[in-house]
């Protein structure tokens, strides 16, 4: 058995974490955050609660597609049965189509939850600063901004966005200039809840024009609370016109448009919360599946490796865990 250290519970590293517990190594994951999910994220305020980041899954390859059955079956995800809108300058109208679409249950954070649960521990609210490999143990240790440290462990997976991997690579320089590749899109998120229910039959809308890229009714996704919250998500563009714009002006814009998108009229919204996401999804994926450093059992992984969606992310984390399988002493990767 090894101790494996994840640096990140976003899904690429929950993703490996199920390889590598299965494979019976003890590991432990950290994570900057309260809680894991990382880009899969849930925002509370007071009684209402929305899906901030990645809005919906779905899968492309068989792999992953198996995977959705699997935690359709254990009930960690639900189909999110809903019809498609599109708002453009034709107005606002139904688009239907076949693509299933499922959401974490009972919110996008209560997969990672489930996911989590093969760790050994899981130290939340600790930002790792540094990786390094002792010359003679060949064994890392890790330090967080605190000043505590932690290891010795026998191998290192790294899942956190590019620029916050650099950081972490002083050991592996070449690994640290492929991460130096890739650039990752913002996107300026509202989230909103309203004092009166809207009479709009769109529960979600692809929008084609203005700042407003997607809009999502997150009270209509299975296992949500039924009050109307809703889900505004800028385009990738505007939202790196108006990275630093002051907040108020960027809300404001966001309302209009939501309005706008949505015939409606406007009101006052009761609940609101702006969210600038820094880091959203890469322009270019770097497509490799994951990096790897297999002479220092050190393996980088994450959607910006693979594809930008949760079924990337996964598949990335699928395959550091299956390269960092191959390094580990008395350990050899088994048909899994
Ligand atoms: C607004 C938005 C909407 C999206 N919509 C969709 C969608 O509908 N469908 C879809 O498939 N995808 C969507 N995506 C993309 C999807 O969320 C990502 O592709 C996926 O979540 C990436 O997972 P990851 O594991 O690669 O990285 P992340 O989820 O970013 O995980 C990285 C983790 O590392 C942690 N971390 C970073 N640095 C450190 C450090 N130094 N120490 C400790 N921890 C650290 C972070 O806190 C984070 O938890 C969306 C993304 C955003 C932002």
């Amino acid at each position: 058995m090894a101790r494996i250290a994840i640096i990140g519970a976003g899904m690429a590293g929950l993703s490996a974490l199920q390889l590598l517990a299965a494979q019976g190594h003890e590991v432990t994951v950290f994570d900057k955050s309260r809680g894991s999910g990382g880009r899969m994220a849930t925002k509370k305020v007071g009684d209402a609660s929305w899906d901030m980041g990645a809005q919906f899954i779905r899968a492309h390859s068989a792999a992953f597609t198996a995977q959705l059955q699997q935690w359709q079956h254990y009930g960690w995800v639900e189909e999110w049965n809903m019809t498609p809108w599109i708002a453009d300058a034709k107005g606002l109208h139904p688009s239907p189509d076949t693509v299933l679409r499922y959401v974490g249950m009972p919110r996008m954070t209560g997969l990672s939850r489930s996911l989590l649960e093969p760790a050994a521990a899981f130290i939340a609210s600790t930002r790792i600063v540094s990786a390094s490999r002792g010359a003679s143990t060949g064994q890392w240790s890790l330090s967080c901004d605190d000043g505590k440290t932690f290891g010795p462990f026998d191998g290192l997976l790294i899942n956190t966005p590019p620029q916050q991997a650099i950081p972490l690579l002083s050991a592996a320089p070449q690994l640290a200039a492929q991460c130096e590749q890739v650039d990752m899109l913002p996107c300026w998120t509202l989230l909103l809840t309203l004092p009166e229910a809207m009479n709009c039959a769109a529960d979600a809308v692809f929008v084609k024009q203005g700042p407003v890229s997607w809009i999502a009714r997150n009270s209509s996704k299975p296992g949500r609370d039924k009050k109307q919250a809703w889900v505004i998500q800028a385009s990738h563009e505007w939202s790196r016109q108006q990275i630093d714009a002051p907040r108020e002006l960027v809300q404001q814009e966001l309302l209009s448009a939501f309005f706008a998108a949505l015939q409606q009229p406007q009101q006052q919204p009761d609940t609101q919360w702006l969210h600038r996401w820094l880091y959203a999804i890469p322009a270019n994926s770097l497509t490799l599946g994951a990096l790897s450093d297999i002479g220092q059992q050190l393996v980088v992984c994450g959607d910006w490796c693979h594809s930008p969606s949760l079924e990337g992310a996964w598949l990335s984390g699928q395959q550091a865990a299956r390269t960092l399988l191959t390094t580990l002493p008395n350990t050899a990767e088994e048909p899994l």
